[in-house]
């Protein structure tokens, strides 16, 4: 199972925590949905959407390029809720100098070849676009530095419980307790 099934199950069972849908000009994959999954839009509507600084975070993964929608987390996380980013190292990087106070988990999968197996299976990536996403994967290890918590995606249930225990934790935190 993927980080799309570890996110859906997260989200559904975690209170307070909202998923931040990002701006993409990848073209939508079969059964992705406007609004639920990315907002897609094109070049020329993303440089306006940079132009007019909607962005918390923006970069180019792959040969697309993605960004938050920097008023929507401001939103939420005014009315005190939490927003789940699932973002690459790049746009982690621009949300952890801006919100230096964010929690960032690194989801690896137990290995490059059970990932592999997973994106062939899933159908949707050309052979291209597999071997980048291999590549981008170790890439990413490289700045485990960065990040606060490393979780490997093996089991499914223990991914989510391991990121549930996180969440938790973090509430937990003196100073992330609203007490004065
Ligand atoms: P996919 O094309 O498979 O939907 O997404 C590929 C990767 O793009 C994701 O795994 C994630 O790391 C990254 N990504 C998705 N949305 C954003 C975003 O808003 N900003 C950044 N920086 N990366 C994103």
């Amino acid at each position: 199972m993927g980080k799309g099934t570890l996110k859906k199950a997260l989200l559904n069972q975690t209170r307070d925590l909202n998923l931040s849908i990002s701006a993409t000009t990848r073209a939508a994959r079969p059964g992705e949905v406007h609004g639920q999954h990315y907002f897609f839009v094109d070049q020329v509507r993303f440089r306006e959407m940079i132009e007019e600084d909607a962005f918390l975070e923006w970069a180019q993964v792959y040969s697309n390029l993605y960004g938050t929608p920097r008023e929507f987390v401001l939103n939420h996380l005014q009315q005190g809720r939490d927003v789940l980013l699932e973002i690459d190292i790049q746009g982690a990087l621009q949300v952890k100098e801006k919100m230096p106070s964010g929690v960032f988990i690194f989801i690896y999968p137990p290995n490059l070849k059970e990932l592999a197996f997973r994106l062939v299976s899933r159908g949707q990536d050309s052979k291209d676009s597999i071997e980048a996403r291999l590549a981008a994967c170790e890439n990413e290890l490289k700045h485990i530095d960065y990040y606060d918590y490393l979780v490997v995606n093996d089991k499914i249930d223990r991914a989510l419980q391991k990121i549930t225990a996180i969440i938790i934790a973090e509430r937990c935190k003196i100073k992330n307790l609203n007490m004065r």
